[in-house]
């Protein structure tokens, strides 16, 4: 079987990851340029396009063609027209864009639009920590807490493609305010950056100078190793909230897995281990039953590689549509 090759395109807040690859999740080539998140869209549209061009000129120099293109973004996509509908908070313009149409007129080749925490979990799901599993809940954790819901192998994104935001369920109900509208959310309490805000302020109201700008995930799990007790107090809260959170994942979906994601699943095995204790403590008996509950294998791929499947996964679907037509 002819391998059929894909570019996948991973938007993030900082920079545009993108690589070549094939349906089975090799990889043969990638790179990564800036986002310019605080600019208006033409121009992170012209960015994209840029990485697409490079690595379509890369495909013929090795003597293939490329056939579709996957691009993975902050916010709400209505996926079959691939318009990015809602804003997110790290772009400044980035809403409202005709991505799909937009960027098709640009490089002349089918271009399927997601989520980025969906092709973040679609990737998982396939060449990752979720490979064998059909119902698979994938997290990730970092600014914000981005989620993912596979359910019979297919991702799940609600009637108006804006379902799976699991940072932003209800874990304190009377809680702090959060972006979304909400009180209260999963993400105030177990994102990265949540960490690092209660770190700030506890050690500043303790009269520590810590510079804010500095601190990072991996510093306040070092602090706790040296025996910091404000870093062990502030992972304690926050995974005690992630556990929390996960056992209501474990008892409305029943996945056989769930993927943590993210730096700071990187920063611990500690870390891991503590959610899956108070997650198997408060999840109902029948919910956990073999429930893996385990850290992401592919990094800053799984981004790209999600997409370049989707993308792959789609332009079949679309051509089947054709014929039956
Ligand atoms: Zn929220």
């Amino acid at each position: 079987m002819k391998k059929r090759i894909g570019i996948g395109i991973d938007l993030g807040g900082s920079s545009i990851k993108f690589a070549l690859g094939t349906e089975q999740g090799e990889i043969l080539k990638r790179g990564k340029r800036p986002s310019y998140a605080q600019e208006d869209y033409p121009i992170i549209l012209d960015e994209i396009s840029k990485a697409i061009n490079d690595l379509v000129v890369y495909a013929k120099s090795i003597g293939k063609k490329v056939s579709a293109i996957g691009i993975g973004t902050p916010g709400s996509v209505d996926v079959t027209s691939g318009f990015l509908k809602g804003s997110t908070p790290n772009f400044r313009y980035w809403k409202k864009v005709p991505i799909k149409k937009e960027l098709e007129q640009k490089v002349g080749l089918p271009v399927f639009v997601d989520n980025d925490a969906n092709l973040m979990a679609l990737g998982e799901a396939r060449f990752g920590a979720g490979i064998g599993h059909k119902n698979i809940i994938c997290l990730t954790i970092g600014t914000g807490i981005g989620g993912g819901i596979i359910l019979n192998g297919e991702l799940f994104r609600g009637s108006n493609f804006a379902g799976a935001e699991l940072g932003h369920t209800t874990i304190k109900y009377n809680g702090v305010d959060c972006r979304c509208g909400g009180k209260g959310c999963l993400e105030k309490y177990a994102s990265a950056s949540a960490m690092i805000d209660q770190f700030y302020k506890k050690s500043r109201g303790q009269g520590y100078p810590v510079y804010k700008d500095e601190l990072n995930v991996k510093y306040i799990f070092k602090q706790m190793e040296s025996g910091n007790s404000l870093a062990k107090e502030v992972i304690e809260n926050s995974t005690y909230y992630l556990g929390r959170g996960l056992a209501n994942f474990m008892n409305i979906f029943n996945p056989t897995i769930i993927i943590i994601g993210g730096g700071v699943a990187e920063a611990g095995r500690a870390y891991l281990k503590r959610i899956k204790n108070i997650a198997f403590k408060y999840a109902m008996d029948c919910s956990r039953e073999n429930v893996i509950i385990a850290g992401a294998k592919l990094g800053n791929k799984a981004g790209y590689m999600g997409a370049i499947s989707f993308a792959l996964n789609q332009l079949s679907l679309v051509s089947s549509m054709k014929r039956s037509n």
